[in-house]
């Protein structure tokens, strides 16, 4: 994978404090200012927790409308990096205190959640969050499109249209649906219009489309066009309409670098292993997602203690065959070197398992 210059440098720079995560925050500023670009009259709300590092959460406000949260534990983060900032409070499981908390949107996910908004929160702004059953092929999840925990159908919007009558606690302000990931623009275009269709039926006015725009692990260089889904959603927004989507991966995957060093390789019953300082209970996204991780190798090390050109699977430090960060992939690779793994700046640090071991933590360094 193509490795920017300040990255490169920064990793030779760090070369005996690895492991480390670097992000690079101009590259981040430049990739949020197109996706702006790309969508006017449209409010791009950042789901935190694809990332919540807060030098993030700084270069994201300017081109942010607002944040999605999932717990009271993100909406408090959220409020001490940016106190202004407009949230949205989503998630299937919020607890009493959570729906207590006062936030510019509440996303309501069960007509019994929705009970006990009317019961103990509010006066609070709502969006009920709707699972339709529409076919969610080529994603890399689903949280709809059939039965999930997630939201919920039209028998249970009918539900929560009955319960809100007669009361003034919870202002329904429209849908919210969060349907599919990893899908492109076309495809997540098709999901829009029967959310807007169903939506309209219901005299709807504010519509969150959600996220789960396609990131491409297998080839970094492809990105999500955003271009042609902000062409597609102006081609289809209605006069008086307000539409929302609240992207997280697509937005920060491809700022965040982790970066090791390699403490040996070895050949076991003729397969190669180089096996590198940190691991997955840094980087747990290739295991999560099943995929290798891309990266590059920094030629830093001992020449000859190693292979050339030869499939390696890259594992790290811990006592599981499962801390395998990349498989059977063809490389160079020496012991000292640099390995520079890309796409690590969403989903990665704050969804692995940092404590399994007990191995030092990676340092944290921010391009400016
Ligand atoms: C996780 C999540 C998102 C962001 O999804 P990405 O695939 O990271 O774009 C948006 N909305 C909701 C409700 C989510 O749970």
């Amino acid at each position: 994978m193509i490795i920017p210059e300040c990255v490169r440098e920064r990793a030779v720079r760090l070369a005996d404090a690895l492991p480390a995560y670097v992000y690079d925050l101009s590259a981040l500023d430049n990739h949020a200012a197109a996706v702006r670009r790309a969508l006017p009259g449209i409010e791009i709300y950042y789901a935190v927790k694809a990332n919540p590092d807060p030098a993030l959460l700084h270069v994201l406000a300017p081109y942010a409308d607002g944040f999605e949260v999932s717990s009271s534990g993100e909406v408090a983060h959220v409020r001490s990096v940016l106190p202004d900032a407009r949230l949205a409070l989503g998630g299937p499981g919020k607890t009493d205190a959570e729906l207590a908390l006062d936030v510019h949107r509440m996303h309501i996910e069960s007509p019994g959640e929705l009970r006990r908004l009317i019961d103990v929160g509010g006066p609070v702004d709502a969006l009920l969050r709707v699972n339709l059953d529409v076919p969610v092929q080529g994603a890399s999840l689903a949280m709809g499109g059939g039965a999930t925990p997630f939201g919920m159908d039209p028998v249970g919007i009918s539900e929560c249209l009955e319960l809100v009558r007669g009361q003034n606690r919870v202002r329904l302000r429209g849908f919210h649906a969060h349907l599919a990931s990893g899908l492109h623009a076309p495809e997540l275009l098709d999901l829009a219009k029967a959310v807007l269709s169903f939506s309209r039926e219901l005299s709807a006015t504010e519509i969150n489309l959600g996220g789960g725009m396609a990131v491409s692990y297998h080839d970094p260089e492809e990105r999500f066009d955003w271009d042609a889904y902000g062409q597609g959603l102006a081609g289809v927004r209605q006069p008086g309409e307000t539409l929302r989507i609240e992207p997280g991966r697509a937005l920060t995957a491809y700022c965040g670098w982790y970066l090791t060093r390699v403490i040996d390789v070895k050949r076991v019953h003729g397969e190669v292993f180089a096996v590198v300082t940190g691991g997955t209970h840094h980087l747990r996204t290739p295991v999560a997602k099943g995929h290798d991780q891309p990266f590059a190798v920094l030629p830093t090390g001992r020449p000859g203690s190693g292979v050339t050109d030869e499939p390696v699977t890259v594992a790290g430090q811990l006592c599981t065959p499962k801390d395998v960060l990349a498989r059977q992939v063809v490389t160079s690779v020496n012991v000292g070197d640099i390995v520079v793994f890309g796409m690590a700046g969403a989903y990665a640090w704050t969804i692995s398992h940092h404590d399994f071991l007990m191995h030092p933590k990676p340092g944290f360094h921010y391009l400016t």
